[in-house]
């Protein structure tokens, strides 16, 4: 049999090769199940119809049926006016109201014909109004077999073409009609009944023309659950096969590294959330399969000693390990960390960047392999092929989002058994997404900052302002802090932006004839910003004038304060990261965020954010429900791309839970993803990851 949703969409009557060009081209629509598949963004409930005395207090959309009693125009300011229409529907009379297109409103609409007039009201003085109202003649719209009205969303093109959300409406429910025998069902019954969940060929119809809201929630309920269950099954029958390919070493004990460590040198407590997560990772290092472990938490909440201890670990069973991070800079900082912090302990740790070259380096490669080198702290460079291990059992890799997950897998060729791995962000991720994203990891958080910090204050100001910020910058450099000053950068516009930069740092060195300044760019050659860097690092300068490349990591405890400038051109993550550049030292610390005074309303929540909180988890949650998961830093190297046709990763949170533990279930009881039991599941993923690309990356 062949499958009719597998047709071209130029043979479904409505559409013809003219339509289906465009409908290909401006959607990617080209198969009749793609435009099954395309479902809409919103219905409006042609279900009941309200009376004008009806209306009460704050209201949701609601559907009227009247006519125009007539039209009124109301002058605002000097220029503009707008429209009102009386209407009337034998209960009493509203405005609707149009604050443009009042040739628009002439031509259209008219007294003495029957509407159905659809909006939201709103209380204007004593009397309700629809502002900009949707309006339809009654002659055209037959409300009885209308139920739910669904909405299509098109683009420019279509709608010049003459393919509006009601062209698409009728092309669906011609699709429908010839779908005469039921879609074939995708899911199996031991998992829609305990849900609840309608049959895919209700849902499927359904969606397009729902009779109710209620037969609505339910479409689009199973359809969600349904996109994301399989998402979820996909990723953990990837974990689950990766974890019976690769056995784990067994770090069976906790030995004198760590106790010493532990009892005599660790100078202060440790949070419980840190007490919690090493215990979550030794529990998988204990386990016999190979940990891959995502540790999140937020820019100084010691995840580096946590790191250290785990090391600690691997060393007390007789191994190695390394910690990577995406900079020298940031290599030399760990590096210093972690020689303070065993200082006293007889363990070997070694520095392999770019930079170490010639006897140093052979003398570390050297001790790799002999094993005398039980701590390797480095770059990109320690994944080179010719650094090799003895024993290498662990590895650590800071900031997930400049490490791929091929080079993640590039560690694994350097023992015999890949070594259990930890995965260290700052940038927190909302779980739900997590699940998603890194579903082939498990997840660790650190949700606790370690005691006595001053949370960094958080202000808002503008351009205009600016003099006054100078003044507080000097004073703060007077008081010997260090500040940094942030330009924005885009690649769109970085040549505009670069001259920005340099414009900006020489009025910044007239500002502050004073004072020391340096200035760091990602155009520089590498060793000349690496010096800059440093200069700024060992305090010989007090402003740092950069853009975004000081985002990851740095670690200069005296630097105060971080002026952003620009601020709304910058993205929430990137702003917390830049944030989170100061607040590392005993001193109160300022975040200054600079913007323009035109902001658009997404800019100013953002801004409003930033100024409320300095709870990563809350501002990861917020950005994403802004920009929508597809835009977030890091997903493109994820593996596992967005396309999600329904769901929505941000909104549905309780839904991927519900699906994971769904998958989980099914994959514990069938790891290898062979049982007949299951077919139908099995049979559907080979199927799904055939027909979308995104899911085949990880696949
Ligand atoms: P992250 O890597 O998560 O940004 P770090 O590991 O660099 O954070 O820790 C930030 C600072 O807090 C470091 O100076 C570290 O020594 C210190 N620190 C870590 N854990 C604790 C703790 N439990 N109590 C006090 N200070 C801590
Ligand atoms: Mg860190």
């Amino acid at each position: 049999m062949t499958d009719i949703l597998s047709q071209d969409l130029k043979y479904l009557p409505g559409v013809g090769p003219v339509r289906k060009e465009i409908l290909s081209k401006e959607l990617g629509i080209t198969t009749w199940r793609d435009l099954l598949e395309y479902y809409p963004y919103k219905y409006i409930d042609r279900t009941h119809i309200f009376s004008i005395d009806e209306l009460e207090g704050e209201m949701p959309y609601v559907q009227l049926k009247g006519r125009i009693l007539s039209f009124e125009e109301v002058a605002m300011g000097a220029r503009k006016k707008r429209v009102i229409a009386h209407f009337c529907d034998g209960h009493g009379v509203i405005d609707l109201v149009w604050f443009n297109g009042t040739k628009y409103v002439y031509k259209n609409y008219s007294t003495s014909i029957d509407y159905i007039v659809f909006g939201k009201p709103t209380l204007y003085g004593s009397r309700y109004q629809i502002v900009h109202p949707e309006i339809d003649k009654v002659s055209e719209l037959s409300l009885n077999d209308m139920g739910m009205q669904p909405y299509y969303s098109t683009t420019e093109n279509m709608k010049k073409r003459g393919l509006t959300s009601r062209s698409m409406e009728r092309i669906v429910k011609s699709l429908l009609e010839r779908l005469s025998t039921p879609l074939s069902e995708t899911l199996p019954d031991y998992v829609t009944q305990p849900l609840h969940l309608i049959s895919r060929d209700a849902a499927m119809r359904a969606i397009h023309y729902p009779k109710s809201p209620d037969e609505m929630s339910r479409a689009r309920f199973r359809l969600k659950f349904e996109e994301l269950f399989y998402v979820q099954l996909n990723i953990l029958r990837y974990a689950s096969d990766q974890r019976r390919k690769y056995r784990g070493y067994v770090f069976s004990q906790v030995g004198n590294c760590f106790n010493d460590f532990f009892h005599n040198h660790l100078p202060f407590s440790l949070t419980e959330a840190q007490k919690r997560v090493i215990r979550e990772i030794r529990k998988d290092m204990g386990s016999g399969r190979q940990m891959n472990r995502l540790l999140q938490g937020d820019v100084g909440s010691g995840k580096t000693l946590v790191a250290l201890m785990s090391m600690l670990i691997a060393l007390d069973n007789g191994y190695q390990a390394c910690i990577m991070a995406p900079t020298e800079i940031l290599a030399e900082q760990h590096l210093k960390t972690i020689m303070d912090f065993l200082q006293g302990m007889d363990i070997r740790v070694a520095l392999l960047t770019g930079i170490v070259k010639g006897k140093r380096r052979q003398e570390i490669l050297d001790g790799l392999l002999d094993g005398t080198v039980q701590i390797l702290v480095g770059t990109h460079a320690v994944i080179e092929d010719t650094v090799q291990f003895a024993r290498l059992g662990f590895v650590v890799v800071d900031e997930q989002h400049r490490f791929g997950v091929a080079q993640r897998a590039k560690l694994w060729n350097k023992s015999t058994n890949p070594p259990h791995v930890l995965v260290m962000t700052a940038t927190p991720i909302p779980r739900t997404l997590a699940m998603t994203l890194y579903g082939d990891l498990d997840v660790s958080i650190i949700d606790e900052l370690p005691p006595g910090r001053k949370p960094i204050v958080t202000q808002h100001v503008y351009d205009r302002s600016l003099p006054s910020l100078y003044d507080g910058i000097r004073q703060q450099v007077h008081q010997g802090r260090q500040v940094y000053i942030v330009f924005p950068l885009i690649e769109e516009s970085e040549k505009i932006d670069l001259k920005n930069l340099e414009d900006g740092f020489e009025v910044l060195k007239q500002v502050f004839p004073e004072f020391r300044l340096s200035k760091v760019h990602g155009k520089m050659k590498p060793a000349e910003k690496e010096a800059e860097m440093q200069r700024f690092v060992k305090g010989e300068t007090q402003i740092l004038v950069a853009t975004t490349v000081i985002e990851v990591g740095v670690n200069v405890p005296n630097a105060s304060v971080m002026v952003i400038l620009e601020a709304q051109r910058f993205g929430l993550a990137q702003l917390h990261q830049l944030r989170g550049r100061v607040g590392r030292g005993a001193d109160q610390s300022y975040c200054i965020l600079v913007t323009c005074f035109e902001l658009s309303a997404d800019t100013r929540k953002r801004i409003d954010i930033m100024c409320e909180t300095n709870d990563g988890f809350r501002i990861a949650e917020a950005d994403l429900k802004l920009r929508g998961p597809g835009d977030l830093e890091g997903t493109q190297q994820s593996g596992m791309a967005f396309d999600l046709k329904i769901a929505d990763i941000a909104r549905d949170g309780q839904l991927v839970q519900m699906a994971r533990d769904e998958a989980q279930i099914i994959i514990d009881d069938d790891p290898t993803c062979t049982s007949e039991r299951y077919g139908i599941l099995w049979r559907r993923l080979r199927e799904l990851r055939k027909t979308n690309i995104n899911w085949a990356a990880i696949s």
